[in-house]
């Protein structure tokens, strides 16, 4: 068990909103450099990928070569450089399994509030457990957010 216990919270040294490209590439590159620290990450939705399995639309491809916007450290190596959503869906996945990663996520869980104590000198997390519907508190020395830009739960309907 990577975590420590204060008081019944548990206390990660680095903690991971988000377990979208971003996520998951920051967890790969803290494992690799840190191997001894504790990490955890917080995913809202029940799978891992973010905007790469959260849209579905036909023919959804990244703009960017793979080649600049996948991993400096598993680089893209399939013949065509333009990929599809499912395909890079797939490559983070299976980047985060490579890397162990994918078990240091917890799925359905939203944070709702980060803030620092100067008291006991560490991050506060609050985050909504979507089964039980419980509030649950995380501490962390490091906070990194990785939560993309899309507001998750409605898309945006301009006033024109
Ligand atoms: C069709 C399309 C094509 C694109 N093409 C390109 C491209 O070619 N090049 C490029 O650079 N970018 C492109 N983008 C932008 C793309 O979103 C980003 O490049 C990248 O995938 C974002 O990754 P991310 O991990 O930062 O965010 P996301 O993929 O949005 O992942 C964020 C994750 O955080 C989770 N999360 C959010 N809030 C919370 C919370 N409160 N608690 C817990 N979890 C939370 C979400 O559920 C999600 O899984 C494209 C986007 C789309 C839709």
């Amino acid at each position: 068990m990577a975590s420590v216990q204060h008081d019944d919270i548990p206390h990660f040294d680095v903690l991971i909103i988000g377990a979208g490209l971003s996520g998951i590439g920051t967890a790969c590159h803290i494992k690799n450099t840190f191997p001894k620290k504790s990490i955890t990450l917080l995913e809202r939705r029940e799978t891992l990928g973010g905007t790469w399995d959260l849209f579905k639309y036909p023919g959804i491809r990244s703009d960017s070569d793979m080649l600049t916007f996948g991993y400096n450290f598993r680089p893209w190596n399939k013949l065509h450089t333009l990929a599809d959503g499912p395909a890079i869906k797939q490559y983070i996945s299976d980047t985060a399994d490579e890397f162990g990663v994918t078990e240091k996520i917890q799925f359905g869980v939203k944070t709702i509030s980060a803030n620092w104590d100067n008291e006991i000198r560490c991050w506060t997390v609050i985050a909504l457990h979507d089964k039980s519907g419980e509030k649950r508190k995380y501490t962390c020395g490091y906070y990194i957010s990785c939560t993309g830009y899309y507001n998750q739960d409605a898309g945006y309907l301009p006033v024109i």
